[in-house]
């Protein structure tokens, strides 16, 4: 039976009349939580209790931001956000289970404008604590992967896209993948600063059998000494998937980037239908 991933991050706000009706059942106590670059932290939580629950790699949960936050924030905001909640991607393979780990980028206010910066990140950001705990939907998301395919298995993530991956990639390896398909990993990021868990997968990189990890920088910085590949990380798909191509590919990133990327690969003769992404309305 074929089981393939959709993921994305087309994230729509605004539109009043989708909203998405929400539980919040799950409750998971934050362990740690550990800065990964300047504006991307890994948040530890254990569940409480630690009973039946599972996700497929690659699936995300909507947190649910505490009310007494969302007070404050309309107050010194002058905003008028009800409840409010975000999806977010298991970033630790299911076997970890009870624990589990998100990993957050702090979105601020887009540059020139005078807006709030991003409500459930700042949260996460400026104000959660290990010990507190977080209310979770159940687990969604649809993940297919071909397992009774060989195609080589295309990789694109763009900035904290690479949530799903980190933990879809050790699950793969897990399930030892890479010895039996290629598995490449294109990363894109602005600078040397965003590249999270670089050494991880550089790692990854250097030990596994049919792994190989593309990271590349679209604005680097001076001092950032970097070799590597440069440009929007469609331009790296560009130069190294031979066409025509066999693969499957996942994406998960702005919108932007997946649109770039999906042009690429389809004239890379990879059809729509072997590329994956989810289009997703997350609301409050
Ligand atoms: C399936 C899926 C999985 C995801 N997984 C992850 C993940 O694992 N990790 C992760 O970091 N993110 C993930 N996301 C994104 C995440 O859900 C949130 O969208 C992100 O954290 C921003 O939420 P926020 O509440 O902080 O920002 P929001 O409050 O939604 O604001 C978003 C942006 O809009 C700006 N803004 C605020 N008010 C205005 C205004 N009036 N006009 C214009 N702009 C305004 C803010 O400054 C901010 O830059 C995922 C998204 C999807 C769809």
């Amino acid at each position: 039976m074929r089981w393939m991933m959709r993921l994305g991050w087309l994230l729509c706000l605004g539109l009043g009349s989708q909203v998405l009706a929400l539980d919040f059942p799950h409750r998971a106590r934050v362990l740690a939580i550990e800065d990964l670059t300047h504006d991307v932290k890994r948040v530890r939580l254990t569940l409480l209790p630690p009973g039946e629950y599972s996700f497929k790699p690659g699936q995300f949960v909507f947190l649910k931001v505490p009310e007494e936050f969302i007070q404050e924030w309309n107050a010194r905001y002058q905003t008028t956000h009800g409840s409010v909640f975000r999806p977010y991607s298991f970033a630790s393979p299911p076997s970890r289970l009870p624990e589990f780990d998100f990993i957050i980028k702090h979105f601020r206010a887009p540059r020139g404008k005078d807006v709030p910066p991003g409500v459930a990140s700042t949260y996460v950001h400026t104000r959660l604590r290990p010990g507190d705990v977080l209310h979770l939907s159940d687990p969604t998301g649809t993940l297919y992967l071909g397992q009774d395919s060989d195609r080589p298995i295309l990789v694109v993530a763009g900035g904290s896209g690479a949530a799903p991956f980190v933990g879809l990639l050790e699950y793969w390896f897990d399930q030892g993948m890479d010895r039996t398909r290629t598995i490449h990993f294109f990363f894109g990021v602005r600078s040397r600063r965003d590249l999270l868990l670089h050494d991880r997968f550089s790692k990854w990189a250097a030990e596994k059998e049919n792994f190989t990890y593309t990271p590349a920088l679209s604005s680097p910085r001076e001092g950032d000494d970097w070799k590597g590949e440069t440009g929007y990380i469609q331009l790296s798909v560009e130069k190294y998937v031979e066409a025509p191509s066999e693969a499957e590919a996942y994406l998960a990133g702005p919108p932007i980037m997946v649109k770039m990327v999906t042009e690429v690969l389809r004239a890379k003769g990879i059809p729509d239908s072997r590329i994956f992404f989810d289009q997703i309305l997350a609301r409050e």
